[in-house]
């Protein structure tokens, strides 16, 4: 069921999302080359804590960490660990904030030190992708409209798109519906309306789009091991476009 938000109810995810961005802005001095992942996790979760909100992924159908942190061919779900970071990585931060029931999801992926040039395309081309879909997001849209620009974007830059994973509707739960996928077939699924709240996260890749899970169950990983990237954010549905919720709050 997809439900619209009050008024009431986006000024909560609001500040969730800022939290979130708060978060993302706390690590960014951090992600650099000699620090566990594990460390970063440790260093979210106090933070996020000490902003009177809770991790959503923490406890989320088992998820044991505060983070996602997924690095260079893993996609999504990567687990904090003793992985020392190591210049020319790139390490995707997936961050989820509940603020008084109400949630904020968004990731971001980070250069560590230098890296080669076409994992440089790759995150900025995967970070435009996301923009590019949001632009299809104003009322009478349909969520493939969404879909449908970021996979061709993907296609014109010869990069993979991940469909075995789609962003999502946010609200008192951290997944919710609509389903939001990163493919699509324009003016089709859901009709976006005022005061629909959705996460958009394209995941793309420099080889096959092709995956696997870990044993973890969690982590995804490509199945060729090239790099992939992985840029979210969500946004609130307004009467002539969108408002992202995961940024300044401006
Ligand atoms: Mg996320
Ligand atoms: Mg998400």
């Amino acid at each position: 069921m997809i439900t619209l938000k009050s008024k009431r109810e986006i000024e909560l995810l609001a500040i969730a999302g800022n939290i979130v961005y708060q978060t993302h802005k706390y690590l960014q001095p951090y992600i650099k080359e000699g620090i566990k992942t594990i460390e970063l996790d440790k260093l979210a979760e106090d933070f996020i804590r000490s902003k009177d909100a809770t991790p959503s992924f923490k406890g989320y159908s088992g998820f044991p960490y505060t983070l996602c942190i997924s690095v260079n061919s893993e996609v999504v779900h990567g687990f904090p660990s003793d992985y020392v970071l190591k210049n020319g990585d790139i390490v995707s931060i997936d961050i989820g904030a509940c603020y008084k029931g109400y949630h904020g999801d968004s990731a971001w992926t980070y250069k560590v030190g230098e890296v080669d040039k076409e994992v440089e395309f790759l995150l900025e081309h995967t970070e435009k992708s996301l923009f590019i879909g949001l632009e299809q997001i104003k009322p009478g849209n349909r969520v493939g409209d969404i879909g449908y620009a970021i996979e061709q974007y993907a296609k014109e830059h010869k990069l993979g798109v991940v469909k075995e994973l789609c962003g999502h509707g946010v609200g008192t739960s951290v997944h919710e519906d609509p389903e939001v996928p990163n493919y699509g077939i324009p003016n089709t699924g859901p009709r976006l309306k005022e005061g629909m709240v959705i996460a958009v996260e394209p995941m793309l890749t420099l080889g096959s789009p092709r995956i696997f899970i870990h044993d973890n169950d969690w982590t995804i990983d490509t199945a060729d091991g090239r790099p992939s990237a992985h840029f979210e954010h969500t946004v609130v549905v307004t009467a002539d476009g969108y408002k992202i919720l995961t940024g300044t709050g401006e």
